[in-house]
């Protein structure tokens, strides 16, 4: 059987090479640390740093193509790939969306095409920058340009004087203001496109985050009208055409409270808020990537349930404030008509860190709704406002 392979062993890549095995393949996982999610499945583990050239040419060696399960792979080690194996997504798509700087420009640049703008914003790289921040920016958010993620390196801004002392506890690394905006809601597109150019669109996800870190994605989105669910797809097909890019991408929109869109970001790999198609729709998100950088046909990405899928945080796995942990009740959970749980393989709980994710799907998305509430209180969490 032919091999692919994977830089990064951590959940995502875990369920990828779940996908990938069950099409037959062998998957060759390219990833530092020895107990990583996706080592525990994948037959053979390169173990190996993300830049190792050693590593990279044993990888090329052995797959008949490369992907990456997280966004800040350094694009250098894809480019090294490529001379040798076929990559997706490669290096260009890769670096805009680990840039936000690159990414803000590029959205910026698509949007004659996509119909739809980043919020505004600038670049914080010195004093004079901070000094020229117009008022229309403020209130605002300060996101660092690199490795952000689950609202990591952010810090919300009233004043310039707030700016210069976020940018200096982060030690003035280059960092971009966005104006805050007015949410609405989020939502998500999660879209892939194949080597000759053809491109598909998943059914637009709603995302609820707590403190950073995504929550719930509900599909269909109980608030987003069919016009914006179809202006977001149609953007989301514009930017990856204009990419040029082949894989799965995932794109986050703002929906203002005046109905307008927003692009946010990008991630160049499947995504937290696509876990979902796993149970819900034809072909997994990971399924189609595994079609796409084999260049295969991609698959029907019809949703065949109505799906609520709730983020599996550590957190759950301790009762108090003290360091004592214990294994949440997953008989109650899966006694839930409909639930579908996927732990991730990591043996030590920590606050905030994703171990799993369950999958509720019901014939309504009432019913489904239910089983998260009903969940929710299983797990001793707040349950979801009503949309
Ligand atoms: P992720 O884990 O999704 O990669 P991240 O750390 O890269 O997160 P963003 O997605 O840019 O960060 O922002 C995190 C959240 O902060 C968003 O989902 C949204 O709720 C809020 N947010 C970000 N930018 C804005 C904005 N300009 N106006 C209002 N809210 C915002
Ligand atoms: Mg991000
Ligand atoms: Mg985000």
């Amino acid at each position: 059987p032919a091999w692919l392979g994977v830089m990064g062993g951590g959940q995502l890549g875990r369920m990828f090479a779940q996908a990938a095995q069950a099409m037959g393949y062998q998957v060759a996982v390219l990833e530092p640390s020895a107990d990583c999610p996706a080592g525990q499945v994948a037959q053979r583990l390169v173990n190996a740093g993300y830049s190792d050239a050693a590593g990279l040419d044993v990888l090329a060696a052995q797959c008949a193509a490369v992907t990456t399960e997280f966004e800040n792979v350094p694009a250098d080690s894809l480019s090294r790939l490529a001379q040798s194996v076929f990559v997706a997504p490669n290096a260009h798509g890769v670096s805009v969306a680990q840039d936000r700087v690159a990414e803000k420009r590029f959205f910026v640049d698509c949007a004659p095409k996509s119909g739809v703008m980043p919020a505004p914003h600038k670049v914080i790289a010195t004093q004079e920058d901070i000094d020229a921040i117009g008022d229309d920016l403020l209130p605002g958010i300060l996101k660092t340009v690199r490795m952000g993620y689950d609202g990591k390196g952010q810090v919300r801004v009233k004043s310039r004087a707030d700016v210069q002392a976020a940018f200096e506890a982060m030690d003035k690394v280059t960092c971009l203001l966005e104006k805050m905006l007015p949410l609405a809601y989020e939502v998500s597109v999660l879209t892939a496109r194949g080597h000759d150019g053809e491109s598909v669109v998943y059914p637009i996800a709603e995302n609820v985050h707590r403190d950073g870190i995504l929550f719930t994605t509900t599909v269909p989105g109980p608030n987003v009208s069919d016009d914006s669910a179809l202006k977001a797809q149609q953007a989301a097909q514009a930017i990856v055409a204009e990419l040029g890019y082949v894989g799965v991408l995932c794109i986050e929109f703002f929906v203002l409270t005046d109905g307008s869109l927003v692009v946010n970001e990008m991630a160049p790999r499947p995504h937290n808020s696509g876990h979902y198609t796993i149970d819900a729709c034809v072909t997994s998100q990971f399924a189609q990537q595994v079609r796409a950088m084999a260049r295969l046909p991609l698959g029907d990405v019809r949703q065949h349930s109505p799906a609520v899928m709730l983020n599996i945080l550590g957190d759950l796995w301790f009762t108090d404030d003290s360091d004592n942990t214990r294994e949440p009740a997953w008989n109650e959970i899966l006694a839930l008509p409909g639930a579908n749980l996927h732990l991730y393989g990591k043996d030590d709980p920590r606050r905030a860190r994703k171990m799993g994710h369950v999958t509720f799907i019901a014939p309504t998305l009432e019913q489904a709704r239910q089983q998260l509430n009903a969940a929710c209180a299983v797990l001793g969490i707040e349950a979801e406002a009503a949309p």
